[in-house]
């Protein structure tokens, strides 16, 4: 399947990819994994990048573009995939558009996922996420946390607060979300491409995708 997954942090987009990806062998495309790691890694896209992800601002659309351009060209991507997280704003909206149609490569929709302010804000303050860049699973202190507290179970890496998920921060990436973000839903329902999920479980999200694409 080949999807953009739409919704504020904390709606759960990462977590629908993952459940998704054993669907079908898509693969998951989650633009802020690949800059994390980068930011690890301390390559010059991560040095760029980095100063822009700890206030919660978006990086400027080129460095995206430039990322999204390579990566969906990558073998694994024949299948299907998820992207997650991209696009954020309508120049990226428009450009992977152009993107697709060079590649010829259909998209089959775009799935919004809508969950209330306070569930987001409740889910980012108490989410952790590994700090190994290969494996960035995702925990919550109160409704997943892992076997031993601070370490992961996949990987056994320690597990750690991002540094975007200050209260501070998080609140400047809502409202980014809102004011940059929110426009792509008109952008997509305009394309006959949208689908609109409130849910605030990742069960009823896939539940409403497989019934869309008769899976
Ligand atoms: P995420 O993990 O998707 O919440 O992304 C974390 C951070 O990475 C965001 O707050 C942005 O700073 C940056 N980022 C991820 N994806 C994009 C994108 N498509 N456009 C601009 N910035 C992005």
């Amino acid at each position: 399947m080949k999807l953009i997954l739409l919704g504020a942090p904390g709606a759960g987009k990462g977590t629908v990819a993952k459940l998704l990806t054993a669907l079908d062998g898509s693969v998951q495309i989650s633009t802020g994994d690949i800059l994390r790691g980068a930011v690890q890694a301390k390559s010059e896209l991560g040095l760029e990048a980095e100063g822009y992800m700890t206030r919660g601002d978006l990086v400027p659309d080129s460095l995206i573009m430039g990322i999204m351009e390579k990566r969906l060209q990558e073998p694994d991507c024949a299948k299907g995939f998820l992207l997650d997280g991209f696009p954020r704003t309508i120049p990226q909206a428009e450009e992977l558009t152009q993107l697709l149609t060079r590649l010829d490569i259909k998209l089959d929709m775009v799935v919004e996922i809508d969950v209330p302010r306070d569930i987001l804000l409740d889910r980012l303050c108490t989410r952790r996420t590994c700090e190994n860049p290969k494996c960035q699973s995702i925990y919550n202190i109160t409704s997943n946390p892992p076997k031993v507290v601070g370490i992961c179970d996949k990987c056994g890496a320690r597990i750690v607060q991002r540094e975007d998920e200050t209260e501070m921060a998080i609140t400047h990436r809502l409202e980014t979300y809102n004011e940059k973000t929110a426009p792509l839903v008109g952008f997509y329902r305009e394309k006959g491409l949208l689908v609109s999920v409130p849910a605030t479980s990742s069960d009823d999200v896939i539940k409403a995708i497989k019934a869309k694409l008769n899976l």
